[in-house]
């Protein structure tokens, strides 16, 4: 262990018990033998905006965010440093990693769609985004992160599919071409001519329905993704690969998103080790 002073981050939401972050950051610092601490702080919506002024006062040198607190936290960070939030970041108006510069000036980004996109490229080897047709199911933060993705990766269309119509479309207004928006009631036309069908919805997780889709409609050489990682295999993941197609599950998407913040923190840009796979994965299972 290195004598600096020890550094401390944490992931914040309400709740908080869920996540899994303390688990990959606590993995990185063992690793690199960082003298670091990273755990988890329920902080309330009426808490934020102190908890996040107050972060030097209070020890940190940053923060994960998540689930209800990536949108609030996009405003705080942008009011009180006006150039402190990333292109991401302001590109999606949520952020997921908040880190203090030495001056203690706040700054954010959303690591979201860097994390999403790692994944799919490791997972499926060398992958060219350019010219591809994607379909993203859901139109919630995730799905957004999801469509800004392979909209810079150079899809030719990205179709935002979802219950509520009217989010697809507003994703579609705020990020522009390639996103066009879809009712769910029209997937099946667009299915065949997809490369990539991506679950981005709540759906096909533990404890929520199920995500029932034909997949006979995809081309035979169409990559399936999904972002729900509990269970690992999801029922849409179990389809794709009984049907011989490619698959990308939602762990390493929560893997990768972790790297930018370990780095801004702690000072060493980690690696997502098949042995810190194996962890979160024995985690997801039990
Ligand atoms: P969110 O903002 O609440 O969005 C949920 C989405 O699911 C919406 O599009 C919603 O449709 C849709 N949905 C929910 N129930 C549905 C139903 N019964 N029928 C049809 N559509 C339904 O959630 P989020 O933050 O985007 O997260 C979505 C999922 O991604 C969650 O399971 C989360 O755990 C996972 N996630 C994974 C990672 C990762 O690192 N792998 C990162 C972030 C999130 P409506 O708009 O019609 O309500």
């Amino acid at each position: 262990m290195s004598d600096e002073a020890e550094r401390k981050a944490c992931v914040i939401g309400w709740p908080i018990e869920h996540s899994r972050s303390p688990r990959i950051h606590g993995y990185w610092l063992r690793r690199y033998d960082v003298a670091g601490r990273y755990d988890r702080r329920a902080v309330r919506p009426e808490e934020l905006e102190n908890f996040l002024l107050g972060m030097g006062r209070g020890g940190l040198v940053g923060c994960n965010v998540t689930i209800p607190h990536k949108e609030r936290a996009w405003e705080i960070v942008s009011e009180a440093n006006p150039d402190g939030v990333g292109r991401m970041g302001n590109r999606l108006k949520a952020v997921n990693t908040i880190w203090l510069d030495e001056a203690g000036r706040l700054h954010a980004d959303n690591t979201d769609v860097y994390g999403f996109m790692a994944n799919f490229r490791e997972r499926l080897g060398a992958w060219e985004g350019t010219g591809r047709r994607v379909v993203v199911l859901g139109a919630g933060g995730a799905a957004r992160a999801v469509v800004a993705g392979f909209a810079d990766a150079g899809a030719e269309t990205v179709t935002v599919v979802n219950r509520t119509l009217e989010k697809a479309e507003r994703i579609v207004e705020e990020l522009g071409n390639p996103a066009r928006a879809l009712p769910l009631e029209h997937l099946s036309e667009v299915m065949p001519q997809a490369d990539v069908l991506v679950n981005a919805t709540s759906l096909g997780m533990t404890g929520q329905p199920a995500l029932d889709l034909d997949l006979s409609h995809l081309p035979d050489d169409a990559v399936v993704a999904d972002i729900v990682y509990v269970p690992l295999e999801t029922e849409l993941l179990k389809r794709a690969r009984t049907r011989g197609l490619r698959t990308v599950d939602g762990l390493g998407m929560l893997l990768h998103q972790a790297v930018p913040g370990f780095e801004k923190w702690f000072g060493v840009r980690p690696e997502v080790t098949p042995e810190l796979r194996q962890l979160l994965e024995a985690d997801v299972a039990s």
